[in-house]
């Protein structure tokens, strides 16, 4: 017996939503204001991402817009400024269904400086690395921007984005949105460490050894491993 067909905005409606409900938490956490930030989800061939200058207040699911990944607006409306950010990202990382973009305070003050996040508390792995590694500034949603991000983000989860805000991917929002939480309290951590003294930094071999922890780290009992 064949599938029962599934009608395209039935299968929207959810990330729409979940868009929104995001968008929302993003700023009542304090990590995005006012038209800040957006978001984006893979769809299948298609990605959805918020709108360009919505306050989050007003999104409403119906907003999202819809593009296929040879950039093509699907519509309804306008896409976020950094749709190209989104699509590359997805396009270039097949494991990523979640692309979470703040200008979250601690975050961006620290992307201000332009530096990589150094491994000052082991936690900077749960990005995926030694660092959080710094993307150098480019225009708000250009290409330059997107590539410069993607370089930034090789073998990463997150990345500061220079003078702007930074970048968390997850499988799903609501890995992205845990990421975009942790990160910016790595920041606030580190430029709370640095008005007292000078962070102590973990050498290569121990952040490597919480690398290979992190493989295993949150795994249900039983569940199997593949080495
Ligand atoms: P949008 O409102 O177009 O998504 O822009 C916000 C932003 O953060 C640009 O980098
Ligand atoms: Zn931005």
């Amino acid at each position: 017996m064949s599938a029962p067909a599934v009608r395209p905005a039935a299968v929207e409606a959810i990330p729409r939503q979940r868009l929104v409900d995001i968008s929302r938490e993003l700023v009542g956490l304090g990590l995005n204001r006012g038209t800040s930030g957006n978001a984006g989800v893979r769809l299948g061939e298609h990605f959805l991402v918020t709108p360009s200058g919505v306050p989050a207040a007003d999104l409403t699911p119906q907003d999202m817009v819809l593009l296929d990944f040879s950039g093509v607006i699907l519509g309804p409306g306008r896409p976020s400024s950094e749709c190209r950010l989104h699509r590359d990202v997805l396009a270039a990382r097949p494991e990523i269904q979640a692309v979470i973009h703040t200008h979250a305070p601690f975050a961006t003050s620290l992307a201000c400086l332009g530096a990589d996040l150094p491994p000052f508390h082991y936690m900077i792995a749960v990005a995926g690395g030694r660092t959080i590694r710094c993307a150098p500034y480019a225009l708000f949603g250009t290409q330059a921007l997107s590539d410069r991000a993607l370089v930034a983000l090789e073998g990463r989860k997150a990345c500061l984005l220079a003078n702007h805000g930074m970048i968390a991917l997850g499988r799903d929002l609501d890995e992205a949105l845990a990421l975009s939480i942790e990160v910016e309290s790595l920041c606030e951590m580190y430029w709370r460490a640095s008005q007292i003294g000078a962070p102590v930094i973990l050498s290569d071999e121990e952040m490597d050894e919480v690398i290979e922890r992190f493989q295993h780290y949150g795994r249900r009992n039983g569940e199997a491993e593949t080495q």
